[in-house]
């Protein structure tokens, strides 16, 4: 039997008003799972107000008292683990490993956002002047929002919401209307954990109902994760309307590849940063860039890839889900088509991938191509799924070049032995995350998550000391006090100072 997912406003769950709807179901299987409808106008903006009215009261509750909020909400996220992973799995088709994942690095956050206090110290120099100090405090926007996409239901919302309201805001969450479950149960946590009504409000809704949410009055902020394509809209629409605004996009990861590499643990990262969670991570690797004789590793990752096979959630066998959706699915394969006719030699085509016990599931066999050059589509469109494109140059120059011509610059990574070699690559690389030796350098929530160019859009990056400046504003006070015996008597003030004599 399915259910009708829930929004919460104002501390009320509460089932959605508006016109439009949407089946949540299972990409594995097909089954519907959910009922969704979507947010209202009045709805929206109830949501608002009530993010609004909350913040009157959550600004001036003590940063420690925050702080707590965030510590009962990391151990409830601990002991429901497991369940939240289970949930995601099943709209999202991830195996139950990379579910879990996807919680923990959530979690992560929320430590992070534990340690509110010592975030937000500001700055201070005595004496700038003759008897004159000037500090600086930070103090939190208001109502604050947040839109994730489908890839990570878990970690992304935690990305944004226990940050922002640890810093003191208000916050109005728009979660991928393709996975919107899990977004309900962080929800039903963070109010075990004593969030008060208004602080977090959960509404679900499309396109039209992040334009609503953008161009309302009462909003300071929006921290966006997605598509490029939907990244840019929501940065124009939200700085135009006068927001500050931070969009984390998609993006088209190299992994450099040089020839002293180890070869082993090069072949094994390889083909899980590739194909792992279906290729739908923003930071997956969808390039490999062999540097002179390492191509010469191609028939061997072809046979490693070959191993590999998507399956159901408990699979212990599965090395990835399903993709998303039919329309992914009908994407992915197009993109493949597309390559071989393009000229690209497809050594693995997974487009017909079935699985004899979950026909309807959403499969896409792992898939990897050579010969492919920067004009086809499958090197310059971001494909968002098992497919690895490899490419061969004869320096680790030209490797640098390349990645460097791209619009995107999310991550990317070098694999090799010589210290010299990834001195000069993470040096001369224009990309935001590297790893070196590290296939998907994810940095943890002490740092930020800084990809740039294409891949970003904003000043300030998203979780870490960059969330705590994007979700606050500082305000600088100088101060100029004096004290003499004589200005206090004529006060009137008693005369309180010791005589140290
Ligand atoms: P998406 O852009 O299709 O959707 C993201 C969100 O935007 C959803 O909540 C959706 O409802 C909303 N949306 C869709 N169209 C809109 C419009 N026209 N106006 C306003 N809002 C709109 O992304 P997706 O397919 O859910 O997620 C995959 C993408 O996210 C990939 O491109 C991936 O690289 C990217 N991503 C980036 C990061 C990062 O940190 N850079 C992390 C995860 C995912």
């Amino acid at each position: 039997m399915t259910h009708a997912v829930l929004h919460y406003i104002n501390g009320e769950f509460v089932t959605g008003q508006g016109s439009a709807q949407a089946l949540i179901t299972n990409p594995a299987t097909q089954a519907t799972l959910a009922e969704l409808t979507f947010a209202s106008t009045e709805q929206v903006n109830e949501a608002v107000a009530a993010a609004k009215a909350a913040f009157a009261t959550w600004k001036e509750v003590p940063v420690p008292e925050r702080a707590r909020l965030m510590m009962r909400y990391q151990a409830l996220l601990k002991t429901h683990h497991d369940d939240i992973a289970e949930i995601l799995a099943h709209d999202t088709g991830k195996t139950f490993e990379d579910a879990k994942g996807d919680v923990w690095r959530g979690i992560e956050v929320v430590e992070q956002a534990a340690n509110i206090p010592a975030l937000m110290m500001g700055e201070t120099v005595e004496n700038v002047a003759g008897s004159i100090d000037t500090y600086s405090y930070i103090q939190p926007l208001g109502v604050c929002m947040g839109i994730t996409p489908f890839n990570f239901p878990a970690m992304i919302p935690l990305w944004m919401f226990p940050m922002a309201i640890a810093c003191g805001n208000t916050f109005v969450l728009k979660p991928s209307e393709q996975v919107p479950l899990t977004a309900v149960k962080l929800v039903e946590l963070f109010i075990e954990a004593g969030a008060p009504a208004g602080v977090l409000n959960l509404i679900h809704g499309d396109a039209s109902t992040v334009d609503q949410l953008l161009n309302h009055p009462d909003i300071y902020a929006a921290s966006f994760v997605g598509s490029s394509r939907v990244g840019q809209i929501i940065y124009e629409t939200g700085t135009k309307a006068g927001k500050r605004v931070q969009c984390m996009m998609g993006a088209k990861n190299h992994m450099v590849v040089m020839p002293d590499a180890n070869k082993n643990a090069t072949l094994n990262a390889l083909v899980g940063a590739s194909v792992g969670a279906a290729g739908q991570r923003c930071m997956a690797i969808s390039v490999a860039v062999f540097v002179g004789d390492a191509k010469e590793w191609i028939p061997e990752i072809k046979e490693q890839l070959a191993k590999v096979r998507p399956g159901a959630w408990n699979d212990p066998g599965a090395a990835y889900g399903p993709v998303i959706s039919k329309a992914a699915k009908e994407r992915i394969t197009r993109l493949i088509a597309q390559g071989i006719e393009e000229g690209a030699t497809c050594l693995l085509d997974g487009s017909d991938y079935t699985l004899p016990e979950l026909p309807e599931g959403n499969w896409v066999g792992p898939t990897l191509f050579t010969d492919v050059t920067p004009e086809m589509a499958i090197y310059k469109e971001e494909i968002f799924g098992p497919v690895l494109c490899c490419m061969s140059v004869a320096t680790l120059e030209d490797a640098i070049a390349l990645i460097n011509r791209l619009e995107v610059g999310n991550g990317t990574s070098i694999f090799t032995q010589h210290g010299g070699a990834a001195r000069k690559f993470q040096h001369e690389i224009l990309v935001g995350q590297v790893g070196i030796n590290v296939p998907i350098p994810v940095p943890l929530p002490f740092f930020s998550f800084t990809g740039w160019r294409g891949s970003f859009r904003g000043d300030l990056h998203a979780y870490g000391k960059q969330a705590v400046r994007f979700y606050t504003e500082t305000k600088t006070v100088t101060a100029r006090w004096t004290y003499s015996e004589d200005e206090m008597q004529a006060s009137g003030q008693p005369n309180m100072s010791i005589n140290l004599r």
